[in-house]
């Protein structure tokens, strides 16, 4: 049984990422924001993808408006209440998530499932506040979605296989690889591995080794990553490589895994990487 009508909550990076690989295999969507610029940047973010894949010869005119049109926004809670898969990507913030998903819980018909994006967060601990634990999973896209092949699927301790199986299928129907996180443990597997490489890049600069460009450089041409991981971060977003990194080591309790001081600064000083205009690199231009 796929899905048929899909939500998403939050419309930054990875929810309009989201929305638009659903919209692109024609199923409807909605994107709630609790910020009405967000859903605007959030549409011109997938309209500018699309005209990006126009250029390529990936998509038509056509193929876009088509895109489009299955998308719609709200700010409104309760525009998804009919929906029959609701994913949410809002901010990396255990207690933000917990309240969405208590209204979740309550504005869905009791045969939704509720999925989350978040890249680090206990799936078992967000599907504790709602009544249907078993009708919740962690579905793990990248960015940026229209372009990255791999869903991580993690299931808390009380979601069912049916719920899995559902989400797996749903992720394949999309042109994803799923991978699945065996174990709902702190940052699951793709930021278990990559945000301590990152963090340990920050400590890098922070200790004065080498400049931005040249640990980019270095990582870059040394370990052949298509960019460095300080580009990488202010992709991301500081903001949530942070919130990761104090997931990582409130969760595993281990101090290998203390967020740098200075990835702590730039996010007190609203350096959040490409979304703010500032982070390693500057995007002002
Ligand atoms: P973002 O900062 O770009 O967007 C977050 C959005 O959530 C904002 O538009 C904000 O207005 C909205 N929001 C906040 N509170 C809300 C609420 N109560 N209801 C509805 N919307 C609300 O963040 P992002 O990079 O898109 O990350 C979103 C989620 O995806 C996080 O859990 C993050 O960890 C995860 N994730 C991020 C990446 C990445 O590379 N950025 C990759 C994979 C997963």
């Amino acid at each position: 049984m796929s899905f048929e009508n899909i939500g998403i909550i939050g419309a930054g990076q990875m929810g309009n990422g989201i929305a638009q690989v659903i919209a692109g295999h024609h199923i409807k969507v909605v994107m709630v924001d609790v910020n009405e610029a967000a859903l605007e940047r959030g549409m011109q973010t997938i309209t500018k993808s699309c005209d990006r894949f126009i250029k390529k010869e990936k998509m038509t005119e056509e193929g876009k408006k088509k895109v489009l049109s299955f998308i719609s926004t709200s700010t409104q809670m309760q525009a998804i209440k009919d929906c029959d898969l609701v994913i949410e990507a809002a901010t990396e913030n255990i207690d933000l998530k917990l309240k969405i998903f208590k209204q979740l819980d309550e504005v869905c018909s009791k045969s939704a499932v509720l999925c989350t994006n978040t890249s680090s967060i206990s799936i078992t601990k967000i599907a504790s506040v709602t009544q249907r634990p078993e009708s919740v999973a962690g579905m793990h896209f990248m960015n940026p979605v229209p372009l990255m092949k791999l869903v991580e699927g993690i299931r808390g301790l009380q979601t069912s296989d049916e719920t899995f199986k559902r989400v797996k299928q749903f992720s394949e129907s999309l042109g994803k690889t799923f991978v699945e996180s065996v174990k709902d443990m702190p940052g699951f597997v793709v930021n278990r591995i990559l945000m301590p490489m990152i963090n340990e890049a920050v400590y890098t600069l922070h200790e004065g080794i080498a400049s931005v460009e040249d640990i980019d450089a270095a990582m870059k041409l040394g370990t052949n990553q298509p960019m460095g991981p300080l580009t990488l971060a202010d992709f991301i977003g500081l903001d949530t490589c942070l919130s990761i990194m104090n997931v990582l080591f409130e969760g595993l309790g281990d101090s290998k895994y203390r967020p740098c001081p200075l990835l702590v600064k730039y996010v007190e000083a609203g350096w959040y990487g490409r979304k703010s205009g500032q982070g390693f690199y500057n995007y002002e231009k």
